[in-house]
């Protein structure tokens, strides 16, 4: 462990042993605890992909952060609600577009939305059409029973 001698501020690193144990309860030495990984802060953009040859791409919001090497880009309509439901989850916190980004997306018109299975990386809200659930339960209603009765 690496530890700091009060009376002289030197630090070393000791093992963590009875001696050490004692030194720590008359308060000769104190423990150095290493600092926690800070979690980063997303950089959100406003990317055209089109504009340079993408046959699938639009306008385009990004978010990108440089301690996890997260990323995600999406193309919401272009009002500040629907703009609003998109969440960088990332370093253990969820974040949205900060407000002069989402403006920006806004006022451009904001983009189309990609074809289905193409060149979408975006983290969507799970959506289920009646429709799915009817065929998985064969048009039945199923209750669902409380656990532990
Ligand atoms: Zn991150």
């Amino acid at each position: 462990m690496h530890v700091r001698v009060k009376a002289t501020g030197k630090t070393m690193h000791v093992a963590r042993d009875s001696s050490t144990e004692l030194m720590l309860a008359a308060g000769l030495i104190e423990e150095i605890k290493p600092e926690p990984p800070k979690p980063g802060t997303a950089v959100w953009s406003l990317t055209n992909p089109a504009a340079e040859g993408s046959e699938y791409s639009h306008l385009t919001i990004r978010a990108a952060c440089d301690v996890c090497a997260q990323k995600i880009w999406g193309s919401p309509r272009p009002n500040m609600a629907d703009v609003n439901k998109l969440v960088f989850w990332h370093c253990g916190k969820g974040e949205r577009p900060p407000a002069h980004v989402a403006a920006e997306y806004v006022k451009a018109g904001g983009g189309l939305p990609f074809p289905k299975g193409q060149g979408a990386n975006h983290q969507p809200e799970p959506k289920y059409s009646e429709s799915v659930l009817d065929m998985n339960n064969h048009g039945r209603t199923t209750k669902i029973e409380g656990v532990g009765r």
